[in-house]
This record gives structure tokens, C-alpha cells and sequence, in this order.
């Protein structure tokens, strides 16, 4: 390595600001953080390994960006306000190229949504990003997996299956549009939504591995099931021209959107449309929650999915 593990920390790390909460940052053993009073910590980790969270040829400021978002979308799914975060860096060789890309990809995000880099590990080994995020939330506002009751109604956010969609067109060596393939490498965390749904939806989940796999997650939690009609969920322009099926594989199996599915009261779902839209967000109610446990997909006129088009299993077992 040209540069030891300090210049790199030093040169594309570390960064002179003052940010609330942090006592010390970089430079020590340990950050030294004060949590804002009566809060409660909200913490989440992620790892990306080359290869396999992330197509090899993945322009480092992708990686960068994508590491901390992910992270930042579990943290809206609680309803967390993100604050600090730590970055264990992996790296084959010493590209500065590549760790000046990366670093601007992650700060990029980070300057956005005010979160400070307190620390992290740099060492040599396999391309392995693991990035930690804490935030504050309310406890008796968080948005918790186990919240979902029978007869809230179910919505999600944005347009599911476009990931998915940008990363098949991907593999099979195609060429992406642009603003498609910003769905799978730039997605949007959505922070601002998940805390001003704190304390006004029930349950929440963020939309990593595929939507029925995180909705039966979030519902298995909660005890309970669900009917949704698939016809509701809204559909891109990229998947508008694609086949029924297809389009449906990718909505509901497609995962990497880091979308928000989430439960709420009947009476609170007005609350809930004024919320996206003064955070000018899209979103759309899909189905209602039931007491029988499973997902009944139907379609708009009340028709169950046909076996026909349960592609979407080809994805299930693709997360991770
Ligand atoms: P130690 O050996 O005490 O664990 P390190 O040499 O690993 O310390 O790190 C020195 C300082 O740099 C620590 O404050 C650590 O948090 C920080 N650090 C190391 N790698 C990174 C990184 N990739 N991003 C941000 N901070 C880092
Ligand atoms: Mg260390």
C-alpha cells in the first residue's frame, strides 16, 4: 500500500466540522457520542460484499452512496431521525481513484440527511463495506415489524420492482437507462417520510428484499396477514411496457428498492397522505390487513393472482 491506513482515514475520511452530539469523532479509539435526552438510540448495520450485494463494475461512488443508504432506509423504517454512522472498509489494494469516488459517493448522502462519520476500520482483504448508522427515535413513536393489526391499511412508497428491473437489464449484459439504473445504484432512503410517520402509521418495514418477502416479514411479526391487490401497487414507466407477469415479478419480488411498506389506522391514514406530500412522496394504499396469516394477492376486480403469474418465487429466495 502507498498510502498507510492513516493517510487514507486522514485524506478521505476525515473531515473538520462540528456536529451535534459528537464529543470526539475520527482520530481515537472511540467516538465519544451524547444521544439526545429522553431519545432512544436507533442502530443499524449493513455489509455489501463485491460480487454478491453488488455487481463487480460497480462505479465506487455507487458503492459509497448505496452503503450508507441502505442503512439510512433501515433507519426510516423505525422512524429514526440518522445522526452518526461508522464505515469498516475492506479494500483488495490502495486505489486513490477509487477511495476518492466512494468517499464522495457516501458524503454525498451523508451531507443530505446530516449525518457524521465518527469512526470506522480500514483493512486489507476482499472489496467489503459494513457500514453502522445510529439514530434517535421516540420509543412509543417508533415504527416497529410487530405493530400491524387487523383491518389498518397497508401502503407502500414510490414504484417497487424498478431495482430489480435495472439489475436483470444489467446482467443480461443490456444497456440501462440512466435514470433506471439510479434506482438500483442511487436509491432514495426515505428519512424525512419515516419520521414524519413516527407516532401517526403502526407498523413499517423497508423494502430490501423483495415487497411480499418484507411485507410477510413485518406481518409474521405482527401475527397476522394480509390481502392486497396487486393492481394497486403503482408501476414505473420502465416496467409499463413490460409483460403483466414480468412487471408483476418485479413488484412484488423484485427487492433493492428501499422503499417503505407500512400499516396504519384507519383514522390516521389522512395524516398519512399529508405526510408524503409535503415530503413529495408518492405513495399508494395496496390492501388492508387481515387476522389469517399469509399474503391473498388479488387483483382489482377481486380475482385471486393466478398461478400463472407467482414468478415473482424466482426472486424469493434471491435476497440477502
Ligand atoms: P484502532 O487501532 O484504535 O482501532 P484504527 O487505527 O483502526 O484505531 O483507527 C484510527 C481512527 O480512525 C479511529 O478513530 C477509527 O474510528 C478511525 N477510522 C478507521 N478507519 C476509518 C474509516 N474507514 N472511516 C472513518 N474512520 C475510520
Ligand atoms: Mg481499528
Amino acid at each position: 500500500m502507498s498510502l498507510s491506513e492513516f493517510d487514507i482515514i486522514r485524506r478521505f475520511f476525515h473531515r473538520e466540522q462540528v456536529a451535534s452530539g459528537v464529543v470526539l469523532g475520527i482520530g481515537d479509539d472511540a467516538a465519544l457520542l451524547t444521544p439526545v435526552a429522553g431519545m432512544s438510540l436507533a442502530v443499524a448495520v449493513d455489509t455489501l460484499v463485491a460480487g454478491r450485494h453488488f455487481p463487480d463494475r460497480t462505479a465506487a461512488g455507487d458503492i459509497g452512496y448505496k452503503a450508507l443508504a441502505v442503512n439510512l432506509s433501515d433507519l426510516a423504517a423505525m422512524g429514526a431521525q440518522p445522526a452518526w454512522a461508522t464505515l469498516a472498509l475492506t479494500l483488495p489494494e490502495v486505489d486513490e481513484s477509487w477511495l476518492g469516488d466512494f468517499a464522495e459517493g457516501f458524503f454525498q448522502l451523508a451531507d443530505r440527511f446530516g449525518v457524521t462519520l465518527v469512526g470506522g476500520d480500514t483493512t486489507r482483504g476482499p472489496l467489503t463495506i459494513t457500514v453502522q448508522v445510529q439514530g434517535h427515535v421516540d420509543v412509543s413513536r417508533a415504527l416497529r415489524r410487530d405493530a400491524a393489526r387487523p383491518g389498518q391499511h397497508l401502503f407502500v412508497t414510490g414504484t417497487p420492482g424498478d431495482a430489480a428491473l435495472a439489475l436483470q437489464t444489467l446482467q443480461a449484459g443490456e444497456t440501462v437507462a440512466p435514470e433506471l439504473l439510479a434506482r438500483l445504484n442511487r436509491p432514495q432512503p426515505r428519512v424525512a417520510f419515516g419520521v414524519a410517520l413516527a407516532g401517526v402509521a403502526a407498523a413499517a418495514i423497508d423494502v430490501s428484499d423483495g415487497l411480499l418477502a418484507d411485507l410477510g416479514h413485518m406481518l409474521e411479526a405482527s401475527g397476522c396477514g394480509a390481502r392486497i391487490d396487486v393492481d394497486a401497487i403503482p408501476r414505473s414507466r420502465w416496467l409499463q411496457p413490460l409483460d403483466d407477469a414480468h412487471a408483476l415479478a418485479c413488484q412484488l419480488g423484485g427487492g433493492d428498492d428501499y422503499e417503505l411498506c407500512f400499516s396504519v389506522d384507519a383514522d390516521r391514514v389522512e395524516q398519512v397522505c399529508e405526510a408524503a406530500q409535503s415530503c413529495d412522496l408518492s405513495i399508494a394504499e395496496i390492501g388492508i390487513v387481515e387476522p389469517q396469516a399469509g399474503i391473498r394477492c388479488v387483483r382489482r376486480d377481486g380475482s385471486p393472482l393466478e398461478a400463472g403469474y407467482q414468478g415473482y418465487d424466482h426472486f424469493r429466495n434471491a435476497g440477502g
